[in-house]
């Protein structure tokens, strides 16, 4: 079988459709300017509880069966654990589920004209939509049911972080709508989108849905070529170099959170700074935010419900401050100069904890019980604590341990010293 991840995307994939559908220039910035992505452990599980899943309806298994311990998945090696089998085996019950309901109630064979079809892994194209970019995206489960004039179409989440709601959900809807499109069930039938998300926790339990009459999902349906087609005329107007581009095509809000290019979009950034009221049209004069003291609820209220915006955009900056610095280019404020440091981790007892009692015993002259300060951890902080309090210098500790160098940080380096000073911007280290 074609490996789930490596399949190929297309310019507009069903999950980004949501943010595509909001910001018509977001995949003409990516096309030209986004860097490219790796992939995560977290995708990586995710295609692998897919992978999974979809041996099972190939092979008419159950997960306990899946021949395989572990998978390769873009660089990472994840182990075919319970819970990969479990989240896989959620979604395997629901599709089986589904088809005994139908036949249960429609009293039909295998493959009578009433009879129901499922399709794992298919991929569809919306070819008769006419859609000027394209478009396609492989849907996890589709079912078709003759005699309900209903086709469903299920997507499988493995994440535990992100809630997904079926009600609204464009990445269905989309599935949905190509898979109608290509002639999976005929025009009329309504769409049923279904997201199983076994591992987050959600009022209506694992498994979620939206139904759609065939009005309701042509009417959406328009939405969403409109949507297309303002997407290819930001990509056919691409400038770069034009604020008008950018004015009138990129519009920043809750979606710019996953943006590969949230980090070099201008619309992104002046919203951000817009929410935050931060004056900063002169770059040579520090920055100033409004006192929450003079701001009206109504204002508070607008800023904190863009926290999350303006957490991501400083993280965003963050990120490609220290691409930049790594390319050799400097980022310079009127208060210094941004450099990146080595991160130090936290203190480790050389060779492991164990001796640690016994060597410092037999430096100090004090019993090994004095370092054995259970029920607290015997941390280096607590060390040195008992040491001050037997006035013994506390500094014999540094040679037992290490503190080893984690990656890099970023930090201003002011301009007025002699000697350069360091200091970490603390807004900058709660993001870490
Ligand atoms: S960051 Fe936001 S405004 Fe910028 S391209 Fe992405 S979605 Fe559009």
């Amino acid at each position: 079988m074609e490996a789930h991840s490596e399949r190929e995307h297309s310019i507009w994939s069903p999950s980004s459709s949501g943010p595509n559908m909001e910001c018509a220039g977001r995949i003409a910035l990516i096309e030209h300017v986004a860097p490219k992505r790796s992939s995560s452990f977290a995708a990586a599980w995710g295609t692998a509880a897919h992978e999974v899943a979809e041996w099972c309806f190939k092979n008419n298994g159950e997960p306990e069966s899946f021949p395989f311990s572990a998978l390769d998945i873009d660089g990472f090696k994840i182990p075919i654990d319970d819970e990969v089998r479990e989240t896989a085996g959620e979604f395997v019950s629901y599709v089986r589920q589904r088809l005994r309901e139908y036949r249960d109630e429609i009293k039909c064979g295998e493959d009578g004209e009433a009879s129901p079809s499922f399709f794992s892994e298919r991929k569809y194209y919306g070819g008769k939509l006419g859609l000027p970019l394209p478009v396609a995206g492989t849907a996890d489960g589709t079912l078709v049911f003759p005699a309900w004039e209903l086709v469903e179409v299920i997507d499988l989440k493995g994440g535990e972080g992100v809630v997904v709601e079926a009600a609204g959900n464009r990445q269905a809807r989309t599935y949905g709508t190509l898979a109608k499109s290509d002639g999976v069930a005929p025009a009329h039938y309504s769409l049923q989108n279904t997201i199983v998300q076994p591992r987050a926790p959600h009022t209506e339990g694992s498994v979620r849905s939206e139904r759609l009459t065939a009005d309701e999902q042509n009417a959406w349906a328009r939405e969403f070529k409109a949507a297309v087609v303002r997407a290819k005329r930001a990509l056919d107007e691409f400038d770069p170099t034009s604020a008008e581009w950018a004015q009138r095509h990129l519009k920043a809000g809750k979606h710019c959170k996953f943006c590969p290019v949230a980090g070099v979009c201008r619309a992104q950034a002046d919203k951000a700074l817009a929410i935050a009221q931060t004056r900063f049209e002169d770059l040579d004069r520090p920055a100033s935010l409004p006192s929450p003291a003079a701001l009206s609820p109504a204002e508070i209220g607008y800023v904190l419900s863009n926290e999350a915006l303006l957490t991501q955009f400083l993280k965003d900056c963050k990120a490609r401050a220290a691409e930049l610095i790594n390319k050799g280019e400097r980022v310079a404020s009127p208060d210094g100069e941004f450099k990146l440091f080595p991160k130090k981790g936290n203190r480790t007892w050389i060779g492991g904890k164990e001796n640690i009692p016994a060597l410092l015993a037999m430096e100090t002259g004090l019993p090994r019980d004095a370092f054995l300060s259970a029920p607290a951890p015997l941390t280096p902080a607590a060390v040195e604590k008992t040491l001050k309090r037997k006035k013994i210098a506390a500094d014999i500790v540094s040679a037992y341990i290490d503190r080893p160098v984690t990656g890099k940080e970023l930090a201003l380096v002011v301009n007025r010293a002699e000697e350069p000073a360091k200091a970490t911007i603390e807004l900058f280290a709660d993001l870490g």
